[in-house]
């Protein structure tokens, strides 16, 4: 039997539905809407694309979403600048810089503009205080990718509390605070990365796999346990002909939207593991949607902690679910 679709669109609406009104008594109260600060450098086209569609998600939220770009040759001193003005405004509760940034900045440029966000306005959760809150199973603002695939569980009532989860990718972004929320949520969880022996025979033992990593079809059948709930967050363009073909039989919807673009968003999970898993999310229409959905509740979420309402930073346990840590 097929697996079930983890349908991260309709959980995407389900979270947008309940951000709109909440923005909308938070402007009525304040007499502005919560705002968002996007910091974009340089041409990368597929960042192009994402801050388009956060910058339009924004506004059909009823939130105020202001764009500043730089050029590709900006130096890091004039992106921190941006970022220290953003600080500073009270017309922005939420800030949030595109990543990545042009490699010519510098190796740990991303890691010093990151650092330089307020924390009460880091809405992408990486700022270290942010870090360090949600190992604490306090934070507020958590990275949105990992916070949108537990809104997926949890609405899609997949139970995580005893499960066994597997994640597979470390980066900071995405596969360690993924970890840490399962790990509050009560799962028994195991990290893998590129240098994990073995890789199928750990996967395969998990309950809820999550596969971030950036690898097309990487997972197979082999790292599935029959009727577990895999998450993929992998997104990958591929323009390569004969891997599209090997993937996608002719007449497939898929392989129909590849003759028609030329590419195609594939995900780290192979198509044949439907055949095996319990439940699935798709690529596209499965974590994608969610990762905005979550940056608007995030951007309401540091409004609301910025005039001291109830959500406010280094509150009790709101990455921890309604369990916390049990501490
Ligand atoms: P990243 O920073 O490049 O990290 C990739 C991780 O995957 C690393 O920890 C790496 O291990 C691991 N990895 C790479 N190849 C591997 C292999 N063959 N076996 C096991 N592990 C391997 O990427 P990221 O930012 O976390 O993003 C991961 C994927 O998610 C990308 O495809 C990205 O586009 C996608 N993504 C999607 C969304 C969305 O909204 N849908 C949001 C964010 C990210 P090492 O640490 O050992 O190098």
């Amino acid at each position: 039997m097929p697996a079930r679709v983890l349908d991260g669109a309709a959980v995407a609406q389900e979270i947008r539905g309940e951000v709109a009104p909440a923005v909308a008594a938070f402007t009525a109260r304040s007499g502005r809407p919560p705002g968002l600060g996007i910091v974009l450098v340089g041409e990368d086209p597929a960042s192009a694309i994402y801050v388009r569609n956060k910058l339009k998600s924004a506004g059909e939220a009823g939130l105020r979403a202001d764009l500043e770009r730089l050029s590709a040759d900006a130096r890091l001193e004039e992106v921190l600048a941006v970022v220290e003005r953003l600080n500073r405004s009270d017309a922005h509760d939420g800030i949030l810089v595109q990543s990545p940034l042009p490699a010519a900045m510098g190796a740990d440029a991303e890691r010093r503009v990151f650092d330089a966000v307020r924390p009460d306005k880091d809405v992408d959760g990486l700022h270290p205080v942010n870090v360090g809150r949600l190992v604490q199973n306090r934070a507020a603002l958590v990275a949105c990718t990992p916070s949108g695939v537990i809104e997926l569980l949890e609405r899609s009532k997949v139970p995580i509390a005893g499960a066994r989860a597997v994640v597979i990718g470390r980066s900071d972004i995405v596969g360690k605070p993924m970890a840490l929320l399962l790990l509050h949520r009560h799962a028994t969880v195991t990290i893998c990365h590129s240098r994990t022996a073995d890789l199928p025979a750990v996967a395969s033992t998990a309950d809820i796999l999550v596969s971030a990593i950036g690898r097309p079809a990487f997972v197979t059948p082999a790292f599935v346990k029959r009727g577990a709930t895999v998450v993929d967050v992998g997104t990958t363009q591929v323009s390569d002909r004969a891997v599209v073909e090997r993937l996608f039989p002719a007449g497939s919807k898929r392989r129909d939207a590849f003759e028609r673009r030329g590419s195609l968003v594939v995900g780290d999970v192979h198509p044949d593991v439907a055949d095996v898993a319990g439940a699935l999310s798709p690529v596209p229409g499965g974590v994608g949607p969610l990762t905005i959905a979550m940056l608007l509740k995030n951007t309401l979420t540091a409004a609301l902690g910025r005039s001291g309402g109830p959500d406010r930073s280094g509150g009790s346990g709101r990455s921890g679910g309604p369990g916390g840590s049990g501490r």
